[in-house]
């Protein structure tokens, strides 16, 4: 049973991608940072991912029950990032599926994040004296979404308790539901060291994560990419008929292209290509902001703020003929 009352959140917008199954593109500089998905298997519903702050991930949970009618039965978390797991505890009672270690770095890194928060309490201050002094105007904007992130972060801070998975899953774990089914895949170590995203093979639809990110620049700062780019060549082999980013639109076969290939990014040559930068992320990374020690001077993103030199990377192009990833077809 869908709803017939429209939701309305200032978090996100819910798009359908198929009947009973729901992208919710973050609206930036909000809180809730990163997409989701909401679907529903029959029997069961499913959420993926948990967005930023709890108060985002709470509007997620509402709204998957008001779609639907009935409880939330699975969150799932598909790496460790805040902007995919802060959310979390605003689904009480409700299981949450993880690799064993996005659990683990789930609790490490939340609370290094709180100890960094706690210590440094003024840094939302210091990107608003930056965003005063930009003179640029797609910057400005850039960094007008990254105050609203850390002041919606700041405001939820004395809430925020990590909370981490109930289960744990190794290699891959198919759901069953009585509509439909979803296969979750562990995909190893590209944007994160856990990375995993989840296909829905009835239709052909994959939650990526944040292995794809749509129009923007992808994050680095826990990433390797050379074994990104392994995963992305495996993964789109067969290009799925429509792709949920971590970040940004989603995608169709067609947009795929730029989904891997911001244009408004001035490192890309030919095609397929990413940015091989190395990150001070230790210090910073508890706000999500890293520096390139080697990067990029056009990104339209924050999450490469430095310069000095890009190395780029050509990615394969892969096959948009077929119709299923042969990852999880695999699975
Ligand atoms: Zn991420």
């Amino acid at each position: 049973m869908s709803s017939s009352v429209p939701i309305s959140t200032p978090y996100f917008s819910l798009q359908p991608v198929a009947e009973g199954v729901y992208a919710a593109v973050a609206v930036r500089g909000t809180g809730a940072m990163a997409n989701a998905g909401i679907i529903d298997l029959g029997d069961q519903v499913v959420v993926f991912d948990s967005m930023y702050t709890p108060q985002a991930g709470q509007a997620l949970h509402d709204a998957a029950v008001q779609l639907f009618g009935k409880p939330v039965t699975l969150l799932i978390n598909s790496h460790f990032h805040l902007d995919h797991t802060g959310g979390n505890q605003a689904f009480p009672g409700v299981p949450i599926l993880s690799t064993a270690k996005t659990r683990s770095l789930t609790y490490e890194r939340t609370t290094q994040f709180l100890t960094f928060a706690k210590a440094h309490p003024d840094y939302p201050l210091t990107v608003k004296k930056a965003l005063e002094q930009e003179t640029d105007a797609k910057k400005r904007q850039e960094k007008e979404y990254e105050l609203g992130e850390l002041l919606a972060m700041d405001a939820a801070l004395p809430t925020l308790v990590p909370t981490l998975a109930t289960l744990t899953f190794h290699d891959s774990i198919t759901l069953h539901g009585s509509k439909r089914s979803a296969v979750l895949r562990s995909l190893g170590n590209g944007h994160s060291p856990c990375d995993s995203a989840l296909f829905l093979p009835d239709d052909d639809i994959l939650f990526a994560g944040d292995l794809l990110f749509a129009g923007a620049h992808p994050s680095i700062m826990t990433g390797n990419v050379p074994e990104w780019i392994s995963i992305l060549d495996a993964l789109l082999q067969d290009c799925p008929a429509l792709i949920v980013p971590g970040h940004g639109p989603v995608a169709d076969k067609q947009a795929v292209p730029p989904f891997l290939m911001p244009k408004a990014a001035g490192y890309v040559s030919d095609g397929f290509s990413f940015c091989l930068a190395y990150t001070n992320s230790s210090i910073r990374s508890g706000w999500l902001v890293q520096i390139c020690t080697s990067g990029c001077q056009d990104m339209t993103s924050r999450m490469c703020a430095g310069s000095s030199s890009v190395q780029a990377i050509t990615l394969k192009p892969f096959s948009m003929a077929a119709t299923a990833s042969s990852l999880f077809r695999k699975g």
